[in-house]
């Protein structure tokens, strides 16, 4: 776990609550990229927020989605720093010509 991970675990621990199920956090997860994209819409496209809708920062939906994503990773015993570098390193080497 990187230090982010330990963070969390931390808290989960604190207050006693278990990692759900992961297709229970993939639907989060995936709720809350769909949080961020009304965000972006409201933002930079076509579809205005109502009147009655509360103001929503786009930094508190990204922590949203990193908490969910960070609930995934330790529930399945992920390390996001390993995987980081794995992607980089495919960026790397794989994909190096790609873009
Ligand atoms: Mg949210």
């Amino acid at each position: 776990m990187n230090e982010d991970q330990k963070k969390l675990d931390a808290h989960f621990t604190k207050l006693g609550w278990p990692y759900w199920k992961p297709y229970e956090i993939l639907a989060r997860l995936v709720e809350e990229v769909g949080e961020l994209a009304r965000i972006i819409n409201h933002t930079f496209g076509p579809k205005p927020k109502k009147a009655t809708e509360e103001a929503q920062e786009l930094e508190l939906e990204v922590g949203d989605i990193y908490f969910a994503l960070i609930c995934f990773a330790n529930s399945n015993n992920i390390n996001l720093s390993d995987a980081l570098d794995k992607c980089i390193h495919k960026g790397e080497t794989r994909d190096k010509d790609r873009f």
